[in-house]
């Protein structure tokens, strides 16, 4: 008889987001007149931009021609748009390969399968709270996991600590759900401390395109030696508006070798067997989003966001409430008012303002007592949540 995968019985009922769209349906049912504003949105809501656009129907045209049209690609991408990766990273000091990276559907399938690489008998380290992909991921596949404290005491970047042993580490930065961005200094000790450990960093920069503060670390090769014990992982989704196109990348440098075995080729071989590639519209439209034209479009889509995450910190700055993020990211995580629980929060907002945002205890244990909302509503929906936010905190 067939025996199943009992990992998937540890899984936790992911309630979150079906337990706050319940909530909000009924308080509708019973206030129709109410118009509620979502401030807890994860996804863009800004259209595709102009030269996106443009190279989808480009592309499409592409396909229907027989001189034009094209099959399987390459299961690791088409070269076009790896290379305009690489010379994307050359603006910030990062040389890569081209066979270094890896184009995908998004940086939560590949996030996910790069622990096909890895033995289940390996240590995960997870900081709490945190995106829940890496926690569900390693539980499906019975590995061990340790957590590690991202509380306000360390401003939500937790640091390594030497005693403890681990041998698979995810970091993300900028962070979701905190909105904390790691230094510089701050990722040169957790590249020393993998490479001590002889561990592998997966580091997730899905929201680096945000980070507007001159010196921060926009990928974790900017520091020495990362190459040889970390790969990243990054998407079109939050920088360019892709979540509903798909496509992200991941880069596993040539230099990862543990115990002889080379990261980049069993990646390669990984990919070669499970994945046929993106659709070539799709790494089309993607290719232009390196182009000069195509990152001043992304940026003022950052900044409409980035705008409307400052109309809510400036409500929060006035009425004295502690809160990260909101700078070099989408994400504001707010220390519930008054001691408030994060469902306790979740539901006073939803009465008294019609605010719906993310309660933090969603995210891991010491989400609890916070809450995160995000710039990613519209302009105009964000300042009529500021001016109720205003008025009931
Ligand atoms: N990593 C983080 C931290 C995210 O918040 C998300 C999506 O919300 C992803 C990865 C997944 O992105 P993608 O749409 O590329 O799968």
């Amino acid at each position: 008889m067939l025996n199943i995968n009992k990992n998937f019985l540890k899984l936790k009922e992911n309630y979150l987001f079906s337990d706050i769209a319940k909530k909000v349906k009924e308080y509708s049912k019973e206030n129709p007149d109410k118009k509620i504003i979502k401030l807890g949105i994860g996804d863009v809501t800004l259209p595709l931009t102009k030269s996106t656009i443009e190279a989808l129907n480009k592309a499409v045209i592409d396909m229907s021609k027989t001189e034009t049209f094209k099959g399987y690609g390459p299961e690791q991408g088409y070269d076009f748009l790896r290379d305009s990766i690489s010379k994307y990273y050359n603006k910030f000091g990062v040389k890569l390969d081209t066979n270094e990276i890896f184009i995908g559907d998004g940086a939560k399938s590949d996030i996910s399968n790069i622990t096909d690489l890895f033995d289940k008998r390996n240590i995960v380290l997870v900081p709490d709270p945190v995106y829940p992909v890496y926690v569900d991921t390693n539980i499906i596949n019975g590995r061990k996991i340790k957590y590690i404290d991202s509380t306000s005491k360390n401003d939500f970047l937790p640091m390594p600590n030497k005693k403890q042993k681990c041998d698979i580490i995810y970091l993300c930065s900028p962070n979701n759900p905190t909105g904390s961005v790691y230094n510089k200094k701050q990722l040169e000790e957790w590249v020393e401390y993998a490479l001590i450990n002889k561990a592998i960093i997966l580091y997730d920069s899905a929201y680096h395109s945000y980070i507007s503060q001159k010196g921060l670390p926009r990928s974790i090769y900017e520091v020495k030696n990362a190459e040889k014990c970390a790969i990243e992982f990054c998407s079109l989704s939050k920088s360019a508006g892709f979540t509903g196109l798909r496509l992200g990348y991941t880069i596993v440098p040539n230099k990862l070798i543990f115990k002889d075995i080379n990261l980049n080729k069993l990646w390669f071989r990984r990919q070669s067997t499970k994945f046929n590639g993106v659709s070539y519209v799709v790494q089309k439209a993607a290719e232009v989003v390196f182009t000069k034209k195509g990152q001043n479009e992304c940026k003022a889509m950052i900044e409409y966001y980035m705008n409307n995450a400052e109309i809510i910190t400036e409500v929060l700055k006035s009425k004295n409430i502690e809160y990260t993020g909101g700078i070099n990211s989408p994400y504001i995580w707010l220390k519930c008012p008054n001691s408030m629980k994060s469902w306790e929060f979740f539901d006073y907002l939803l009465h008294e303002a019609n605010i719906v945002g993310t309660p933090g205890s969603g995210f891991g244990k010491n989400g609890e007592g916070y809450f995160r909302l995000t710039g990613f509503n519209s302009e105009e929906n964000t300042k009529e949540a500021a001016q109720r936010l205003n008025n009931i905190l």
